[in-house]
C-alpha cells in the first residue's frame, strides 16, 4: 500500500513500478554489469506515490540561474516562491523560516513522527564538526538536520490524496485510471486531443480538446535533449545498541512487510515505524565541496542485526553532477521502455564528489560524539577493487564505480528555454516550441539539476502552470 510510509521499500520493483533499466554504463554500476535500475511510478501521483516523501527545496540561486542566465522569464527565486507557498501547509512553523513557507495550501508538510535518540546524536556529531543544519527548504538550505516530509496524519501526503482526493466529487473533473496515452493528435501545429488505451479493456479511446487554449498535457516528454542524474553509493557503519531480537532485514532486499517494519526498530513505537520512513531521518546538504559544483545528501538508514549491532548506512550523493545523459525513444510503440543512456560518472569529478561524501560520512560517524556507540566502518568488497589498499582514495573510487546507485532525480529531458536555445523543448510558459497549445509541467522541464529532492519543485511548476492556463483564459 503506497500510503503507508514504512512500507515504501516494498513498492519499488512491484507492479506499481515501470521498473526501467538504464543502458549499459562503462564507468558506473559495474557490480551489476553497468546496468542500473530506474524506478518510476505507474499510478496517480506517479513516482511521487512511492517517493521517500522528503520535502526540500533548492538554493534560490538555482532559480535565479534559470531566469537570468538561461532566459526563463518569471522563474526567479522571488517569483516562484508564491507558488511554493500556495501548495504548502507547513505544520512545523517553529522549525522553519516562516516567510519562506505557506500555511494554508493543500499539501501537508511536517517532520516524520520518528526521531530516535541515535538520529539526535548524529545531528550533534555533525554540529560539532560544523555541519549544523538549518531549514532545508529555506532561503539557504545547508547542513544536517531532520528533514520535513509530505506526511499527513501518519499517511503519505501524495498530490493524488491532497489535491485530487478532495475534488473527486466535482462534476467538471473526470479521473481516468489505467489509461495509457498513446499519442497526442494534431491538426497542423494545434493539438486536438489525445488517444489512449484502456489497459483493463484494451479499448482505444480518443478524447478531444473542447476549449481552445486549455489543452494541458502532463506526462513524460521523451526527447533527445540532455538529462542529468544523481548517483550514490552506500557507506555502512556498524554501531552497538542494546541487544535486540529481530530479523536482519536490511535495505530493500526484504519483501516481508512485518520484517521490514521490525528492521526500522530503534524505538519501540510501532506507529512511529509505520508512519516514518527509515531512509529519511537525517538529511544534509553540504555545499561548495569542489569548486561550488557539489552538494551532498546523507541519509541515515538503520536496521538491526540480531546481536546488539545495528547497521547505519550513509548515502553520499552528488546533487549537481557534471556528467549528462540522454533519454530517447526505443521505438514508436508506447509500450516499449525508453532508452536511458545515463553516462553515470563519465566526468571524473563526479566520482570525486562522492569520495568527498564518503570522507564526510566517516568524519561524522567516527567522531568523538558518537564514541559511545562504538562505531565501526564496514568495508565493501568487490573482486575488482581487491588490489587497492582499504580506505585509500583509489579503493573508494573503485567501490563508487562498482556500487553506484541512481538517486532517481532525473530532470531536463524537455528543457525549458527560449527558442534560441537549441536544446529547449518548452518556453517559459511551459508551451512546447512550435506547437500552439501543449504545455508540459513535470520534472522534465527543469533546465538544470536541482540541489534538493525534486517533488517540491514539480508541484510548484504545476501550480505555476495552472495559473498560466487561468491567466490565458481570462484574456
Ligand atoms: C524510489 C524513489 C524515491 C524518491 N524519493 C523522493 C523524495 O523523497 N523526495 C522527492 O522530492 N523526490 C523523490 N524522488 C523523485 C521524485 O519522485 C520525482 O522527481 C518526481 O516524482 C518526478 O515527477 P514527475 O511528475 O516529473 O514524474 P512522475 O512522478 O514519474 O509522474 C509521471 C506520470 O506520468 C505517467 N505516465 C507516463 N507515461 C504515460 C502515458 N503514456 N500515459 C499516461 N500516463 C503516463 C506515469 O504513470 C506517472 O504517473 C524519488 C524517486 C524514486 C524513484
Amino acid at each position: 500500500n503506497p500510503f503507508v510510509p514504512g512500507l515504501l521499500a516494498n513498492i519499488v520493483g512491484s507492479p506499481l513500478d515501470y521498473s526501467y533499466k538504464t543502458e549499459k554504463n562503462e564507468k558506473a554500476c559495474l557490480s551489476s554489469g553497468g546496468v542500473c535500475t530506474w524506478p518510476r511510478g505507474r499510478m496517480l501521483s506517479g513516482t511521487g506515490s512511492f517517493s521517500g516523501m522528503l520535502y526540500t527545496r533548492p538554493s534560490p540561486s538555482i532559480f535565479d540561474n534559470w531566469a537570468t542566465r538561461l532566459g526563463n522569464k518569471g522563474w526567479s527565486s522571488k517569483e516562484v516562491l508564491e507558488f511554493f507557498k500556495k501548495s504548502e501547509n507547513n505544520l512545523n512553523p517553529d522549525l522553519i523560516e516562516k516567510d519562506q513557507h505557506g500555511f494554508a495550501g493543500p499539501l501537508t508538510i511536517q517532520r516524520f513522527s520518528s526521531q530516535p535518540p541515535f538520529a539526535d546524536d548524529i545531528l550533534k556529531a555533525a554540529e560539532a564538526l560544523g555541519y549544523k543544519g538549518n531549514d532545508l527548504s529555506g532561503s539557504k538550505p545547508n547542513g544536517l538536520n531532520y528533514v520535513q516530509g509530505m506526511v499527513d496524519q501518519g499517511i503519505r501526503a501524495s498530490t493524488a490524496r491532497m489535491y485530487l482526493g478532495k475534488k473527486l466529487n466535482q462534476t467538471n473533473l473526470v479521473v481516468k485510471l489505467n489509461a495509457q496515452v498513446q499519442k497526442i493528435n494534431f491538426s497542423g501545429t494545434k493539438a486536438t486531443g489525445v488517444t489512449f488505451k484502456d489497459l483493463k479493456t484494451g479499448e482505444i479511446v480518443t478524447v478531444n480538446v473542447t476549449k481552445e487554449d486549455t489543452s494541458y498535457l502532463s506526462s513524460y516528454c521523451h526527447s533527445t535533449n540532455s538529462s542529468t542524474n544523481l548517483f550514490l553509493t552506500l557507506v555502512d557503519f556498524l554501531v552497538r545498541t542494546s541487544c535486540m531480537v529481530a530479523d536482519p532485514c536490511y535495505r530493500s532486499e526484504c519483501k516481508d512487510n512485518q520484517k521490514l517494519l521490525n528492521a526500522t526498530a530503534d524505538h519501540d513505537d510501532f506507529i512511529a515505524k509505520l508512519t516514518s520512513i527509515r531512509t529519511s531521518r537525517n538529511t544534509a546538504f553540504i555545499d561548495d565541496l569542489i569548486k561550488k559544483y557539489a552538494s551532498i545528501v546523507g541519509n541515515a538508514i538503520t536496521g538491526p542485526l540480531p546481536c546488539g549491532r545495528r547497521r547505519v548506512g550513509v548515502r553520499p550523493n552528488n546533487m549537481l553532477p557534471l556528467s549528462k545523459g540522454r533519454l530517447v525513444l526505443r521505438s514508436a510503440n508506447p509500450d516499449d521502455h525508453p532508452k536511458l543512456i545515463t553516462n553515470y560518472l563519465d566526468n571524473e569529478q563526479d566520482a570525486k564528489v562522492l569520495l568527498q561524501g564518503v570522507r564526510i560520512a566517516q568524519r561524522i560517524m567516527l567522531s568523538e560524539s558518537l564514541k559511545k556507540y562504538d562505531v565501526q566502518l564496514v568495508f565493501m568488497t568487490s573482486p575488482s577493487c581487491a588490489g587497492y589498499t582499504k580506505d585509500s582514495d583509489d579503493y573508494w573510487l573503485c567501490i563508487i564505480r562498482q556500487f553506484t546507485l541512481a538517486e532517481n532525480h532525473p530532470t531536463g529531458t524537455c528543457k525549458m528555454g527560449p527558442a534560441s536555445d537549441p536544446e529547449a523543448v518548452v518556453d517559459d510558459q511551459l508551451l512546447v516550441h512550435g506547437v500552439e497549445n501543449v504545455r508540459v509541467a513535470d520534472a522534465s522541464v527543469f533546465p538544470t539539476q536541482l540541489n534538493c529532492n525534486p517533488i517540491s519543485v514539480v508541484i510548484m511548476t504545476a501550480e505555476k502552470c495552472a495559473q498560466m492556463v487561468l491567466d490565458k483564459n481570462k484574456v
